[in-house]
Parts: structure tokens; sequence; C-alpha cells
């Protein structure tokens, strides 16, 4: 009948521009293809009080100030990483915000809280899980409660400081993300040295999603509407990743109504994942999936362990 195709007709379109507006929605912009400034030195320090780079910007050896005159590489690499990356709290949150994304240190000391819920990510929120300004403040909310602030403005200090360093924020901490499209938005803007220098990622995913046989689609009126539009593009640059050593993923199913994610749906997700291998790779459930059913399905040489951790039971109140 033509109007049922014509509904059905709309209903696509409309499908369709909705995906366009999510994948250009407030994303940050990719990197140039040559930056205006080089920010990491090009060549080790030398002795010349300034030197020059082939793009004719001066960078000066720092040699006036004692933290580089007298402190040897060794005791400054000591205070980097205390600053960036300290060894007692490596997890490093990033959320995709307002055309940028945000790094947040995680300050959760509760191991029962879901990685997913940790209140270190903030708790303004747009529609589609990124992170929002608070209307109050201004602006994104600071980390000053935290003990482990961000102190990114020793990166911005000078060029000297941000190439002895840089490479400790990426190697050093354990990188977290909560969507996909900022692991996709990461790659984006940074240089693949940088992305080269993971070795340790945390992923933390809800999952509330419709399956239709092919197709994967987010309940629309939930956040974060996302995994299906950047799930391959999501493990094509974890593949990519030259040093990432450990990473786990922890799905969590948002339970409405006692409905679970769709096994098919879950194992389509977890096909992709088959793909990749890394010398720490856990797979973590937060409801009771059946595992050996799971490895039938997908293969008896999973690269991942599974591990299944249900969320307690939440208490009924009567009164
Ligand atoms: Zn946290």
């Amino acid at each position: 009948m033509k109007w049922s195709w014509s509904f059905s007709a709309r209903r696509q379109e409309e499908r369709r521009l909705a995906e366009r507006r999510r994948r250009r929605s407030d994303r940050p912009g990719p990197l140039p293809a040559v930056r205006e400034r080089t920010l990491t030195l090009p060549f080790p320090p030398t002795n010349k009080d300034f030197v020059q780079n082939n793009r004719h910007q001066r960078t000066c050896d720092q040699q006036q100030s004692p933290f580089f005159a007298k402190f040897p590489e060794e005791i400054r690499y000591l205070i980097y990483r205390e600053v960036l990356a300290p060894g007692d709290n490596p997890e490093l949150h990033v959320a995709s915000a307002d055309q940028r994304l945000l790094s947040r240190r995680c300050i959760n000391e509760n191991r029962d809280v879901p990685g997913l819920e940790h209140r270190c990510w903030g708790r303004h929120y747009k529609q589609d899980g990124t992170t929002a300004r608070n209307q109050n403040m201004g602006g994104y909310e600071p980390e000053d409660d935290s003990p482990y602030p961000m102190r990114l403005g020793l990166l911005r200090s000078c060029r000297q400081a941000y190439s002895e360093s840089i490479d400790i924020l990426y190697s050093q901490n354990t990188l977290s993300f909560r969507q996909t499209r900022t692991i996709v938005d990461f790659q984006r803007t940074i240089i693949p040295q940088r992305l080269h220098s993971v070795r340790s990622m945390n992923l933390y995913f809800l999952l509330q999603l419709h399956w239709y046989g092919t197709r994967l689609e987010e309940i629309e009126h939930i956040y974060p509407f996302d995994i299906p539009f950047f799930w391959e593009s999501t493990w094509k640059i974890l593949a990519e990743m030259e040093s990432l050593q450990s990473l786990r993923v922890e799905f969590t199913d948002g339970r409405v109504d006692d409905e679970y994610p769709p096994r098919d749906a879950v194992i389509h997700l977890l096909k992709l994942m088959t793909a990749v291998k890394f010398p720490n790779y856990v797979v973590q459930f937060d409801w009771a999936v059946e595992v050996d059913e799971f490895v039938g399905l997908l293969g008896n040489n999973l690269p991942f362990e599974i591990q299944v951790k249900e969320k307690p039971v939440q208490p009924v109140y009567y009164w």
C-alpha cells in the first residue's frame, strides 16, 4: 500500500538524519595535517641556549630554571609521574564534552561501584551521555575536591617539559572510557605515536539495545545512544594500538523491567571483540550470562576471560 511505503520511507529517512546528527554533534575537530606549532621537540635538547626546529619556532632549553638545571632526568621523571600518572591512582577517565574531550582522575575507592557509575565522571550530562557544563558555574565542574586533580598546566608550561613528560600521560595511566564515540574521537585528535603509547584501558558500556536480526538499535530515550554507530570503528582502533597490554571491558545491562539485553545482540558485539588479542583481556558482565553458551557460540579459543559480577539486588522498602 502506498501510504505504508511512504511511512516506512519517512521512518528510514528520519533514522538516517538522526544518525548523521549523532555522528557530527559536538565532536572535536580532527587533528590537522600540519599543526601551527609543534608541541613535541623534534630532536633531543642541546646545550645551546636556543634551538630552532624546522618550522622556525624558538625553543628555550630552560637552563635558567633550577627544575631543569639542578634536577637530573630521573628526578624530573618522578615529579612528572606524580603529577600526570600517580602510581597509586592510575585510572584516568576520558569523556566527550562540547567539541572536546575531558579527562578526570578517578577518585572512586569502592570497588563495588560499577565503573560506569563513578561520581568522578561528573554530575552534569546531555541527553546523549556526553558531559555537560554546569549551568550555575558556566563551565565544566572542576576537580577541586579530588585529591588527584589533573594538572595539565605542567604540560602547557613549556615545550621542554611537555616533550619530556607527555608520554607518561598516555603510557602510565589506565585510560577509561564509557562511550564508543569518545574512543573514536580520542584517536582522531591525537597523533598516532600517543595512541601507540597507551598500555592499559578500561571500557564501561551500558547495553540497552534492541536487536533486529542483523541490526542493533539503542533504546532511544535512554542514554547513551552510542554503540550502534561506533562499535566497529572502536574495535578497529583498539586492534591497531601497538602497546595495549591490558583491556578490561565491563558491560552493564541497565536493567529495565527485568529485560536483559538480547543474547544475540551481545553475541554480535562480542564477535568483533574476539578478533583482537591482548595479554590481559577481561570481559565482565553485571548480569547472569550463560558463559558456556557464550563460549559455544563464539568458539573455544576466546582471547578474553569472561567474568560475571552480578550487581547487588536492590533492597525493597515497604512502608
Ligand atoms: Zn572513577
